[in-house]
């Protein structure tokens, strides 16, 4: 039988080339839908099991011919429906360069030292305290889920129970989190033992920010049942409108009856570099953890969140799998024996999360940094923010549209009410919104905002420019008014 070479292990220069000219392709042209495309790609989902491989070449090929034209929409410059960027050109390079060269995040090297670097950089970035220590892991979810381990582990603590070690049983401990917060906290919740029912969903106002009398009512009447308070979550820019919490008095209600207070800012923590908004992130420091999520708005690759905590040795007690003879067998315990990379893991980032093998991630964010610096990463956070406002001031001016928020940050809220012929607004904004997703570049979600169907722009991809933001609203008035004048008049 003729042997062909099944795997190629080098040559990456030149494939790298090959997919990087098409992604360029993909980020600058209007592709088609693929969904649309869907008979360019068919036949991927009934392919068989490859008997004999086809080699490098060809499986770049249908890389470069097949899959990039037809892959997400999200790198589309009008893709404003999850927070999700689509990546910037830099951390991408870092983050397949760190596949490689960085391929784990432990022993001693360049990407390793990156990965404190980059965290220690991030938080100064984002406001955060000198003494805030982090770790990466893959999302805002895992973050999340690292942040309430670490408040777990303070909470039973502080009563002689160590959970992560011995469990927990028959206590009810409850978190606290505003009607507005992501979900990512109830299920953090199951997975680490208290249960989804234990978040107490504490009231909004109706500019969405946790109301901090609500929260003391909650907490005394749960510490008078004998139930432990675990943690008090607030916004830094909630998911559906952007509604930065009152940190400061929620901080100092949370620490007032000995509870940990965690900061959710992984989409809106970077918005504290918009001076003009900064003052709303006042109460900051007072955060036990925090997190934030490079691949939101900083336009990572998705894969990067960080968790901030105070000393990561409750982190390490929360979170250490235990020594195993297979990990820390091959490393020295003793200092003066670390002579090469591979004397040592370095910094046990493994044992402050969930997660053993891990690429090099923070390389990216380093890089991020580097390219843009702190001003220009700035510029960028003032400008989706001037996006929201002035699509929330357009839809104020104008007597067709209203704005069901006032942006904090670079969501707008926003629907059509047209002239008075229209009953149901829920159901015609859902209406025009489909039709905006089918017949306009523009791709917004909807949410619900004080009872109410919002079409809901998040602005945080870098491609995004000012023509198509004004675009968006006239496309929403035309279709508006199409659909208005296809009602019946009164
Ligand atoms: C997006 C988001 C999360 C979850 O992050 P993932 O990276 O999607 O896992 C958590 N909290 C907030 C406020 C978010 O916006």
């Amino acid at each position: 039988m003729d042997l062909q070479p099944t795997i190629e292990t080098s040559r990456f220069g030149e494939y790298l080339a090959r997919v990087g000219n098409a992604l360029d392709a993909r980020v600058s042209d209007s592709t088609p839908d693929a969904l649309t495309m869907h008979h360019a790609w068919a036949d991927l989902e009934n392919s068989e099991l490859p008997e004999v491989g086809v080699g490098a070449d060809r499986v770049v090929e249908q890389l470069v011919e097949q899959l990039i034209p037809n892959g997400a929409r999200m790198t589309d410059p009008e893709f404003w429906m999850f927070i999700t960027a689509g990546p910037s050109t830099v951390p991408v390079i870092a983050a397949t360069a760190a596949l490689v060269a960085g391929t784990q995040r432990q022993t001693i090297h360049a990407f390793h030292a990156l990965e404190e670097v980059s965290l220690r950089w991030l938080a100064q970035l984002v406001g955060l305290t000198e003494a805030m220590r982090g770790v990466y892991s893959s999302g805002g979810s895992t973050a999340n889920l690292i942040a309430l381990g670490a408040a777990r582990q303070y909470a039973f603590e502080s009563r002689g129970i160590d959970p992560a070690e011995q469990g927990f049983n028959g206590t009810t401990s409850v978190v606290y989190a505003s009607t507005e917060a992501h979900h990512t906290i109830q299920r953090s919740m199951a997975v680490l033992g208290m249960g989804r029912q234990n978040v107490r969903l504490v009231a909004v106002d109706d500019r969405q920010h946790m109301v901090p009398e609500a929260l003391a009512e909650a907490m005394d009447a749960d510490l008078d049942a004998g139930l432990i308070p675990v943690a008090v979550v607030a916004n830094a820019g909630t998911t559906n409108t952007g509604a930065i919490d009152p940190l400061r008095r929620l901080g100092e209600i949370a620490h007032a009856r000995n509870t940990w207070f965690h900061v959710d800012g992984a989409y809106g923590l970077p918005g504290i570099l918009d001076e003009r908004v900064a003052q709303r992130f006042d109460g900051l420091e007072l955060a036990d953890s925090a997190i934030v999520d490079p691949h939101k708005w900083l336009n990572a690759p998705v894969g990067v969140a960080a968790t901030f905590v105070r000393d990561r040795s409750i982190l390490q007690r929360a979170f250490a799998q235990g020594a195993a003879d297979y990990l820390e067998g091959s490393f020295t315990t003793r200092e003066q024996d670390v002579l090469v990379s591979v004397d040592s893991l370095g910094i046990p980032y493994a044992d402050f999360g969930v997660e053993l093998s891990a690429t090099s991630r923070g390389v990216q964010v380093w890089a991020l940094i580097r390219e843009q610096g702190k001003e220009g990463i700035a510029e960028r956070m003032c400008r989706d923010n001037d996006f929201a406002r002035y699509v929330a001031d357009r839809a104020r001016a104008d007597e067709r549209l209203e704005s069901l928020t006032d942006p904090e940050l670079s969501i707008a809220c926003i629907r059509y009410v047209g002239q008075g012929r229209l009953n149901d607004l829920d159901e015609v904004n859902e209406r025009i919104y489909r039709r905006l997703l089918h017949e306009t570049p523009y791709l917004p979600s909807t949410t619900v905002v004080n009872g109410s169907l919002a079409i809901r722009p998040c602005f945080i991809n870098p491609r995004t420019t000012w023509p198509m933001v004004e675009g968006f609203v006239d496309a929403l008035l035309r279709i508006g008014e199409q659909e208005e004048s296809s009602v019946a008049p009164n």
